[in-house]
């Protein structure tokens, strides 16, 4: 894969040079990463990037699902613009405001189905699920049950990196060594049936049992200590997994058996990612609360937001009027260029008819999407909207995994990159999540690319 993978950091005052030299990477092997060296990026427009050396790739993950409108959108840049010169910066601690958080909070809750009616701003998922953890804390404190406190999340689910939100995420490296989850995060299983569902199990009985076995967790810690469960509608960063049709109804059950509220993570699938605005439409979950962020301002700038129902808020009223003031958030929280710019993004979504639009082209990506599953490397594909995965097994009657050391799925994202596409290695998930602009013909290029890379993958493994 020489081509697109090779780097430049051996050439004294490159961009690469220079980066290995100053940057901490995240989410990167760093005794690896002098090796191979960095991906320098250098321009955007539409679904399309560049790299340092020219070259152009269609990007199919929309960055870190986030980049839903693409890049370089005029609108948002003058939106920024005109909102820097107007009032670049103001807050919302002890009670001031500016419009374009209050446009922006109002604009959310009409579009949840749900009845939110506060808004928390942040600045990035990670925040947004830490405040999600407090705000359960706070509830629970001001209800006068200081005893329940514990959020149960699953193995595979990706929440972010923070103390709270890496505690929430279920995958081990963003764990070890770093002395987490905390005692008060307990994680259930995947609702991943090709891999964790047992031999002859219907993909419903799976569920079911993935249901009753939230029931015992919940019952064995003691429902009175359980204040929140938290899910993503589909898992992203743990390899892009579609729950069984009926799980999230069964899941809901339990919980309202139990006083358990339901925080839905959006922070991935909010905004048209799934063919419907949030992922709860798409899976007819109503959540007690909800987190989104990425899609909401199309990744232009950092912003996040928690939306809370009155039922919720009341309380914490009361308790922030007995403490003296309600002691969390961000100098940034609702940021006004920030809040300026999501809301023209989310307006832009709406003139283009976005969420219609994913919904008509996603049956094409997911049929391209699904074909795959017939190659000799693909254990199964799976997708939702404009959400995909494909899991390379070394044996596809037996589901057997390669040795994940070989980096099977690595080797096909260099693959990717060197016919102009990039895609994510998560073990040996690839990961797709173009941007949602996305055309018919873009799609068909993505796979045909693909299609490309997955061959040069399966010489290579076959030349062991
Ligand atoms: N929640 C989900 C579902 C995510 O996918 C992510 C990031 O990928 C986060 C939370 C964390 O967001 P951030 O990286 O902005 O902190």
């Amino acid at each position: 894969m020489a081509d697109a993978t090779t780097r430049l950091h051996n050439v004294a005052g490159s961009l690469e040079a220079r980066d290995l030299e100053s940057i901490m990477h995240p989410a990167t092997n760093l005794k690896t990463h002098p090796i191979r060296g960095a991906h320098v990026l250098r321009r955007a427009e539409g679904v399309y990037i560049w790299d340092n050396a020219g070259k152009q790739y269609l990007e199919g993950l929309a960055g870190l699902w986030c980049a839903a409108l693409g890049y370089g959108n005029a609108r948002l840049a003058a939106v920024a613009e005109a909102q820097m010169r107007e009032l670049s910066y103001s807050h919302l601690f002890g009670g001031k405001s500016h419009e374009p958080a209050i446009a922006l909070a109002e604009k959310l809750k009409s579009m949840v189905s749900f009845p939110a009616a506060r808004v928390f701003f942040g600045n990035s998922g990670s925040d947004a699920n830490d405040t999600q953890i407090k705000l359960m804390w706070y509830y629970n404190n001001a209800l006068g049950r200081p005893q329940k406190k514990k959020i149960i999340s699953r193995l595979r689910g990706y929440h972010g990196v923070t103390i709270g939100a890496g505690s929430l995420t279920g995958l081990p490296n963003y764990h070890k060594s770093f002395d987490l989850p905390l005692a008060q995060i307990k994680h259930v299983g995947c609702p991943h049936h090709y891999r964790y569902g047992a031999p002859g199990e219907t993909e419903n009985e799976f569920a079911a049992r993935l249901a009753q076995e939230l029931e015992q967790t919940i019952l064995a810690e003691g429902p009175d200590t359980v204040a929140a469960f938290i899910a993503e509608p589909v898992m992203g960063a743990g390899g892009v997994i579609v729950p069984p049709a009926d799980y999230f109804a069964r899941v809901q059950a339990v919980l309202k058996k139990y006083d358990v509220l339901f925080i839905a993570d959006e922070v991935i699938t909010g905004f048209g990612r799934t063919g419907q605005v949030f992922g709860c439409d798409t899976y007819g979950i109503t959540p007690d609360t909800m987190s989104v962020a990425k899609a909401l301002s199309s990744a232009y700038l950092p912003i996040s937001a928690v939306l809370i129902p009155e039922y919720l808020y009341e309380p914490m009223v009361e308790e922030s009027g007995r403490i003296g003031s309600f002691g969390h958030g961000f100098t940034y929280s609702g940021h006004p260029v920030c809040a300026a710019v999501a809301l023209e993004n989310l307006t832009i979504m709406e003139e283009m008819n976005l969420f219609e639009t994913v919904a008509r082209i996603a049956p094409h990506f997911q049929s391209r999407l699904h074909a795959l599953a017939a190659h000799p490397l693909v254990g199964e594909a799976r997708g939702v909207g404009l959400l995909g995965g494909i899991e390379l097994v070394a044996d596809k009657s037996t589901k057997a995994p390669f040795d994940i050391k070989r980096g099977v799925a690595a080797y096909c994202i260099d693959a990717c990159l060197a016919h102009g596409l990039i895609l994510r290695a998560i073990g040996d998930v690839v990961a797709m999540s173009p941007p949602l602009i996305i055309t018919d013909t873009q799609i068909d290029e993505l796979f045909d690319k693909l299609e490309l890379a997955l061959a040069d993958t399966l010489r290579w493994v076959r030349a062991g």
